[in-house]
């Protein structure tokens, strides 16, 4: 039954409610953390059917990921009913492909293009380098590819490339862009940054075409905006300009993608590009604990370049932050496993407590005393289901049945399982194909008047199946089709036939390849483009979100972002680590990892961990970190801290020899005052000779 008026307004608080109510007009929606925008987007779409009686076709929301995006679904569906599956609440990604598959025939592509995914992308800029003879170990191909991608994010062209740095390898990288465009369009292809930027050129081509879309989303709404980069600006800025019902939410604390051509001056120009706008700034949070908040704030305080909010909690003080100086990662890793233990014995959920890290290498240590300890858990992002070596098989022959021209995916499995058609055959039939300007597909189809092509009868026979297969599309459901395709190939039979414990794995993740086909085809009924569209559209986050069991999650504090958790830990807050020793040499960098550090622990409602190592080794070698300059942001009384630290423990006197983080061995050769105060004069063996040390903030560590 559809929710009145009163009933969506009810629980929100007075800025809330504006901001749901303000439906017409530019709408500047800025707050910071767990202040509940993005519920109230949600409600504001609710609003305009329910209440404002507006179609639900006329209404676009933008989440962040596609997880987002079925979380704020199913919340309005609740209000609002089967009326929600005819608005578009999708990524930008998701967006475009549905307007791209529409409008193809504009851009040069049929509907069935495919979208790359990073591996094939990376392979597809390497070849191009290869067939430049380009000596791939000077010039590193995922550069380029970083490169590639970072100025089609700036809506740059191979004609118009330079890159920030206006380097000398340009002129290369500029060569190599443009075989990669050639290459892709000969494949009927799009990579994914291709997605925003197709339809910024489609719409600015054709007028038409963007009259049409404009007409169509009168109300447009974008969550995160802090973190869209040129060609997602330029694409709402296109849409919305002529009628301006457009609002936009976000947080400049929590910009974190910079690094992947996100720029929170869009917020600004907002401002510049939409000057009736309305500006609605939300302060309470509901999220967090007063402790939790308070600490946050005081940390993003350090940040220079920032407009200053307030932001308050009703929650209550609750329990204080836990701060563990940890030995090394294993002791890191048995401390958080404690601590989650305890949490359950306590009648807690292991699905409440989710470990959070800087960089993705940091879970192993985690997961291991996990394993050990039997604890369900699974790992956002990393490898993932849809990485395995048998699935992109079967997902790469699903490609290049949906699009012949697909030449990456054909040459993934054209020999596989076995059928004779080797690397000499293959260079044969590319050459042919190049000759005579023919898809891969085409001249695979005329094998038999290729000169002295060996195994063409194999070929032949390769051509007929891909053909039949094409034909058994049609008209199927993506089940039934995989079905077709496992058995008509002889793939399935492959592993079938083999007894190694591996192969057995393998034949299971097809049997789950072919659960969630069966769950695609009860929820969408889609085709296999579809299908196929919606896998490679995956973010981080949404991929294993499979998983409802009830485990402890682990993921990067980037992929964490608009969520919320009862527990939090977060892992390795040290010097180089949290800040990223990669960011540590700009002002920038360190403020976006202090941003990155905000997100981190705001995502928590009741009990955060923070907790650092003293040693840590990378590839062998052993360092000391000094704890995070964010651990000393936050005021002393918010924490409460355990563990190993020498700072508490270490009794120092003269003559005894330290370790100091940078300067090495040394020895105290005098001392001043005590505690907190204390200052101490280390004469170093090294070249750095007597320095004044003071061991509150510095970690001394007693040989
Ligand atoms: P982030 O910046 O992390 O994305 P956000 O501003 O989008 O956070 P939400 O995720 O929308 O915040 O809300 C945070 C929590 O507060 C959610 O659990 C939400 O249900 C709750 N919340 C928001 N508004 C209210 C309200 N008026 N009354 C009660 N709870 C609320
Ligand atoms: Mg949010």
């Amino acid at each position: 039954k559809a929710i009145n008026e009163e009933q969506l307004l009810s629980s929100l608080n007075g800025p809330q409610r504006e901001a749901v109510v303000t439906t017409d007009g530019p709408l500047l929606l800025l707050a910071g953390a767990g202040s509940g925008k993005t519920s109230v987007m949600t409600r504001r779409i609710a609003y305009l059917t329910n209440v404002k009686k507006l179609d639900p076709w006329n209404i676009l929301a933008i989440t962040f990921t596609n997880k987002a995006a079925r979380e704020m679904s199913e919340r309005v569906r609740q209000w609002i009913g089967d009326a929600a599956d005819d608005m578009w609440i999708c990524t930008f990604h998701a967006m475009c492909v549905k307007i791209l598959r529409r409008e193809a025939r504009h851009l040069d592509l049929t509907p069935t293009f495919t979208i790359l995914d990073a591996d094939d992308q990376a392979s597809m800029i390497k070849q191009c380098m290869l067939d430049l003879n380009h000596d791939i170990k000077k010039f590193d191909p995922a550069s380029v590819q970083w490169k590639i991608s970072a100025a089609k994010n700036e809506l740059q062209s191979p004609a118009t490339f330079v890159s920030a740095g206006n380097s000398p390898v340009d002129p290369i990288v500029r060569g190599v862009f443009l075989a990669y465009e050639q290459q892709l369009r000969r494949a009927n292809a799009l990579d994914f940054d291709d997605l925003i930027g197709k339809t910024v050129t489609l719409f600015e081509t054709f007028p038409d075409v963007l009259k049409t879309y404009q007409e169509k989303f009168l109300y447009i709404h974008v969550d995160e905006y802090q973190d869209t980069n040129r060609a997602q600006y330029q694409l709402i800025h296109m849409l919305a300009r002529e009628h301006q019902n457009v609002c936009v939410v976000g947080d400049a604390d929590q910009a974190i993608y910079r690094w992947r051509g996100a720029d929170r001056a869009n917020l600004d120009y907002f401002g510049r590009d939409f000057p009736t706008h309305k500006m609605i700034k939300l302060e309470q949070n509901y999220r967090s604990t007063e402790t939790i908040l308070k600490a946050a704030n005081a940390v993003i305080q350090n940040n220079q370049n920032r407009v200053e909010k307030s932001l308050w909690s009703t929650k209550g003080a609750g329990e204080k932050i836990a701060v563990y100086a940890a030995q090394d990662a294993e002791d890191e890793a048995i401390y958080t496993l404690s601590k989650i233990q305890a949490h359950v014995g306590d009648g807690g959920r292991f699905s409440d407590c989710t470990v959070l890290y800087r960089a993705n290498a940091q879970s192993r240590a985690v997961e291991d005393v996990l394993l050990q300890a039997a604890i369900p858990y699974h790992v956002v992002g990393g490898m993932t289901f849809y990485d395995r070596r048998e699935i992109k098989d079967v997902m790469a022959y699903l490609k290049a049945i949906a699009n012949p021209q697909d030449e990456i995916s054909l040459l993934r499995i054209i020999n596989i399982p076995k059928r004779s058609i080797g690397e000499g055959t293959i260079r044969k039939l590319l050459d042919y194909a190049h000759d005579e300007d023919l898809t891969l597909m085409d001249a695979i189809k005329q094998a038999k008047k290729i000169e002295q092509l060996k195994s063409a009868e194999q070929v032949a026979r390769f051509a007929q199946l891909m053909d039949s297969l094409q034909e058994r599309m049609i008209g199927a459901t993506v089940t039934e089709f995989l079905h077709d395709v496992l058995r008509e190939t002889g793939y399935r039979e492959m592993y079938a036939q083999s007894s190694k414990e591996e192969d057995r794995a393998r034949l299971e993740n097809l049997d789950e390849l072919d659960r969630i086909t069966r769950s695609f085809d009860r929820r969408r009924r889609g085709s296999v483009l579809d299908f196929l569209a919606e896998t490679s559209l995956m973010t981080e986050v949404d991929r294993n979100e499979n998983d409802e069991r009830d485990a402890v999650r682990l993921m990067t504090v980037h992929a964490s972002k608009g969520l919320e958790f009862p527990v939090v830990f977060v892992l390795g807050v040290e010097e180089t680590v949290f800040p990223h020793s990669r960011s540590l040499d700009t002002l920038e960098g360190v403020e976006e990892e202090r941003n990155l550090f905000y997100v981190a622990v705001t995502r928590a409602k009741d009990k955060l961990h923070l907790s650092y190592c003293l040693e840590r080794s990378t590839f062998g070698q052993v360092h000391m970190n000094d704890p995070s300059r964010f651990l000393q942001e936050i005021p002393e009384d918010f924490t409460e801290r355990t563990g190993a630290d020498p700072v508490q423990e270490a009794r120092f006197e003269i003559g005894m020899s330290v370790r100091h983080p940078q300067y090495g061995v040394g020895v105290i050769t005098d001392l001043v005052g005590a505690g907190e105060e204390q200052m101490l004069s280390i004469t170093f063996r090294s070249k750095y000779g007597t320095k004044d040390i003071v061991p509150r903030i510095t970690r001394l560590r007693v040989l």
